[in-house]
């Protein structure tokens, strides 16, 4: 259940209410708003629900207590409103920016590495990603440079200035992926690995996590809830594709699953066309739907000479590629940002009963303002 807080609620009534959760063996978790404080009552309350909810109902400064529609809660946008922002040195997820995660499926030597970050940064990513623990479907296949991947990927930070992100295998790995690393990835085939999660939720680190490829939108947030109620409220959700009976593609791309995921979570949501597709070709225009569905960034993956890739080579992009994409993925996004952003103004002004063009002022978004209310992102 969630307890409401009163506007005017003091911090000493915030705390009243949580020492009563605790005293009941739950666990609540508090989210300040900008109007309200939300608590979340979290943990197994039985048969005892009814009263309590009496009970916290009575407490001072408590608006409203209400049980929780979801079976996520700290991920859900009922507990928080606002979409979670992440900072990663000078990067920003979730603000309704474009971000762009660009690189290698596999980092396999220095030189490889830094030719594609350099290529990547000055054509406008965001973020480097590249793997160094891979997961490969073969035991016979390249599975990664490991440590020695780690510190090209920290030296390409410090020549490019990106942040990295890469993807983190096991438990016993956490601790020296993060010390290297700036995101830590989960990848698809670990989207349930509850130990893995727990020990993501626990470092300083923002975590990237894949859908699994044969994981339901809300297993996927069950998944994202383990990272978050374990300390870290720095996840970003990204569409990898899921697999169904269509063996055209490697995975379909299901890209209802972004409206969907920004109308259930605050959390940033991002889509990967490359793994997605598996094929170069289709990797622009699926970056670019992702793009027109809402989603806050993109990963592709990009190699000097995708020929001679020691993995995903029929996936990645070359640079030219890469530029070419994000001629088309940049002037888009900022063009849809500043229709959505007027659609959210123009839906704002219609319903405060004041006249649309007064607030949109943009007269290439027409003068019907959409109904209802604002489109998050
Ligand atoms: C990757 O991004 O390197 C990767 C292995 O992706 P996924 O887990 O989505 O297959
Ligand atoms: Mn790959």
């Amino acid at each position: 259940m969630f307890v409401v807080m009163a506007g005017t609620a003091s911090e000493a009534e915030v705390l009243g209410v949580k020492s009563a959760i605790l005293a009941e063996g739950l666990t609540p978790y508090d989210h300040a708003g900008p109007d309200r404080t939300v608590i979340a009552v979290v943990g197994d309350m039985g048969a005892r629900k009814p009263a309590l909810l009496e009970r916290l109902a009575a407490l001072p400064g408590v608006k409203a207590v209400t049980p929780i529609g979801t079976p996520f809660k700290l991920a859900s946008r009922e507990f928080q409103p606002e979409p979670t922002i992440i900072r990663v040195l000078d990067a920003v997820i979730g603000d309704g920016g474009l971000t762009v995660m660009a690189g290698p499926c596999s980092v396999e030597s220095r030189d490889q590495l830094f030719e594609t970050a350099e290529g990547v940064a000055a054509a406008g990513a965001t973020i480097l990603r590249g793997g160094a623990f891979k997961p490969r479907t073969s035991p016979y296949s390249f599975q990664g440079l490991g440590v020695e991947a780690l510190r090209y990927l920290a030296e390409a930070r410090e020549r490019t200035g990106l942040p990295v992100v890469t993807e983190v295998m096991e438990p016993s790995q956490v601790d020296i992926v993060a010390e290297y690393a700036d995101i830590l990835q989960i990848g698809t085939r670990n989207m349930q690995n509850y130990s893995l999660l727990t020990a993501v939720g626990r470092v300083a680190r923002p975590v990237l996590l894949k859908r699994g490829y044969g994981a339901t939108i809300e297993e996927w947030l069950m998944a994202a809830e383990y990272i978050v109620s374990s300390g870290n409220p720095n996840v970003i959700l990204c569409e990898r594709g899921i697999r169904t009976f269509e063996t055209y593609t490697r995975n379909t791309m299901d890209l209802t699953a972004v409206p969907v995921l920004h109308g259930l979570t605050h959390l940033p949501v991002i889509v990967d066309p490359s793994h997605a597709t598996g094929k170069r070709r289709l990797v622009q225009p699926m970056a670019l739907a992702g793009i027109g569905a809402g989603a806050d960034g993109v990963m592709v993956e990009v190699h000097p000479r995708p020929d001679e890739a020691l993995s995903d080579s029929e996936q990645q992009l070359d640079l030219p590629m890469f530029r070419s994409m994000m001629a088309v993925l940049v002037p888009i996004h900022a063009q849809l940002r500043r229709l959505r952003e007027a659609g959210a103004g123009a839906a704002r002004t219609a319903a405060e009963g004041r006249p649309a063009t007064a607030a949109t002022g943009d007269s290439t978004f027409g003068d019907r303002p959409p109904a209802g209310a604002a489109v998050p992102r």
